[in-house]
């Protein structure tokens, strides 16, 4: 059975991305920080007869992000696919009140969390001479947002990630893509909304406005439907490097 990890897989698209992978026949490992969260998460797809493990993990501390490869290893062997969810949108701010702890904190999960589990996943998967890392993106930054420079950045920090490695790994029969969603239905769109209405003087309803009707299909995206593309995706051997927009055509390039 091939085995896939999915960081930050507790709610949101990272658990819509776990239960598509399981329906799909993989053994999946569910990584986050919050342990009794992941159980909670995870126990209803065990009890469809999904095989999904939670395993502990906090991205941005090394040897965390060591155990957690450890006891995959352990249990299942080396992921096959890794896919670099875990991700904060930090805050709204203007950049002369951005704070630099902020700042950090943004890049720590979002960057340099992806990067710590590509070194952790690599050394075997070269080994192996195969293995695929999807790292979850975003548009912001293609299309950039108001008062967003610290996510923007980490999040287009993670593409010039995805295609050096894609070119390094590439020769040793490894892939890496990347997917960038536009708004995703979800607690999170609302607090960015919030923070959006708050940033341009307008109102929540006005944000989304402006977001849905940017959108050639008029509206926000499904957790599944990044989670669609992530199996889809894996089923391509011949793409690599790529960083696929889950948008409704918010952003075409
Ligand atoms: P959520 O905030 O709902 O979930 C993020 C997950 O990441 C949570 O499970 C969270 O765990 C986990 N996480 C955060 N920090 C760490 C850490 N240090 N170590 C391990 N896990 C961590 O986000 P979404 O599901 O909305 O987003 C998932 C990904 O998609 C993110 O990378 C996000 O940037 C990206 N994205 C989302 C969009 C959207 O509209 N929602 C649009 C474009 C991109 P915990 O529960 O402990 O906080």
């Amino acid at each position: 059975m091939s085995v896939a990890l999915v960081t930050g897989g507790a709610r949101g698209i990272g658990l819509a991305i776990v239960e598509r992978l399981a329906e799909a026949g993989w053994q999946v490992v569910a990584a986050g920080r919050d342990s009794q969260a992941l159980e909670a998460a995870t126990e209803p797809l065990r009890s469809r007869g999904l095989d999904v493990d939670p395993l502990r993990v906090d991205v941005t501390d090394e040897s965390s992000v060591a155990e957690l490869f450890e006891g995959c290893a352990e249990r299942y062997g080396c992921p096959d696919l890794l896919v670099n969810n875990a991700g904060i949108a930090g805050p709204t701010v203007s950049t002369v009140s951005l704070q630099r702890s902020d700042w950090e904190s943004v890049l720590a999960v979002n960057l340099t969390g992806a990067m710590l589990c590509c070194r952790a996943v690599l050394p075997t998967m070269l080994e192996r001479g195969a293995g695929h890392i999807i790292n979850i993106g975003s548009i912001t930054g293609k299309r950039p947002l108001m008062h967003r420079v610290a996510y923007a950045s980490s999040k287009l920090g993670l593409i010039g990630l995805t295609r050096s490695l894609a070119e390094e790994v590439g020769p040793h029969g490894i892939r890496v893509n990347a997917i960038s969603p536009g708004p995703v239905m979800g607690e999170r769109i609302e607090r960015v909304l919030e923070g959006q209405a708050l940033a341009q003087g307008i109102t929540v309803e006005e944000a989304r406005a402006q977001f849905t009707s940017g959108t050639p299909l008029r509206r926000f995206v499904e957790p599944g439907e990044v989670a669609d593309a992530v199996v889809a995706l894996d089923a391509l051997p011949g793409v690599t490097g790529i960083d696929l927009n889950v948008s409704a055509g918010l952003v075409m390039y």
